[in-house]
């Protein structure tokens, strides 16, 4: 096989050879002696012409090096050209990171600066785990521009002082009295697995430790779905409950007083959105004290 990772016409190692005892005779690696198809005229012929060369001098004068050379070389193949991945999961995450801080970190020091001495996010968004649905991918958000709680379809409980684990209310006191975020946004999405639990699961009935329970925030959109959309497919009950959903976290929004008063002061916006990624859309809606004006992109 000869492949070359550039696409040109370079050295490759030949596959399937005989291997011997005796590197010195019998070299690791033997290079592909090819010759051109065409007189080397462009630039990058040149400049693969001499790279052959080079390789071929190292082969022939250090078979140690060649035989790493080939490693190497057959370890990118299996990367890149294969598909597979030689990296493993938690070495995917590394070249990630190091592609951000390349990338985006390196290349914005007055943001990352500035980010150094505190945050200044205008939104506050509330999305759901679902790993197909992340606001900062979708919304191409920068650092800093968004606080953020996801949690299992995106429920916001309803004002309860003082009750058991505070996680969404805790980040929402946060947001909004110290950090004076300006919109909050509850963000619903198309084929949600905690959405579809909540329609399709009769009252007491579920198998899990902590989901049915924590869906059970959800129970309104439950009923005004089955009062709407009741005899529908399940898909199309999902479909109504995965938007009425985000209007009940939205009401449970105005049961904190600390939100409704800057609601109602004009210092706080909060909105609905849809993110339908089957069709490939976004709608977002005001929600003003139930009145409501949709937007759709
Ligand atoms: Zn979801």
């Amino acid at each position: 096989m000869s492949t070359c990772l550039g696409g040109c016409n370079v050295w490759t190692p030949r596959r399937g050879r005989k291997k011997s005892s005796t590197p010195a005779e019998s070299p690791a690696v033997v290079p592909v002696a090819e010759a051109p198809s065409h007189t080397p005229t462009s630039d990058s012929d040149k400049m693969a012409a001499s790279l052959n060369q080079k390789v071929d001098a190292l082969v022939k004068s250090n078979p140690e090096a060649a035989k790493k050379l080939e490693e190497t070389i057959a370890a990118l193949e299996k990367t890149y050209l294969s598909g597979e991945s030689a990296e493993g999961p938690i070495g995917r995450l590394g070249r990630g990171f190091q592609t951000f801080k390349s990338n985006v970190y390196d290349k914005d020091s007055a943001l990352f600066d500035k980010l150094k001495t505190g945050q200044w996010p205008k939104y506050m968004i509330i999305a759901c785990s679902d790993s197909r649905v992340d606001p900062a991918t979708i919304f191409g958000l920068n650092p800093g521009e968004a606080f953020m709680v996801r949690n299992v379809a995106n429920m916001v409980p309803a004002w309860e002082p003082k009750g058991g684990y505070p996680s969404v209310s805790s980040a929402l006191e946060y947001a909004v009295k110290h950090l004076k975020v300006e919109h909050i946004i509850v963000i619903g999405h198309r084929l949600c697995g905690g959405i579809k639990a909540l329609v399709t699961t009769e009252e007491g009935q579920g198998s899990h430790d902590f989901i049915e329970n924590w869906l059970e925030i959800g129970k309104p959109a439950r009923a005004a779905t089955k009062a709407v959309s009741g005899s529908d497919e399940v898909d199309e009950q999902c479909k109504f409950c995965e938007k009425e959903s985000v209007n009940v976290s939205l009401t449970n929004l105005l049961s904190y007083p600390w939100v409704k008063e800057k609601v109602v002061g004009k210092k706080l916006s909060i909105h609905g959105g849809f993110y339908d990624f089957v069709e490939g859309s976004f709608q977002v809606w005001d929600f003003e004290l139930n009145v409501s004006h949709s937007q759709k992109f």
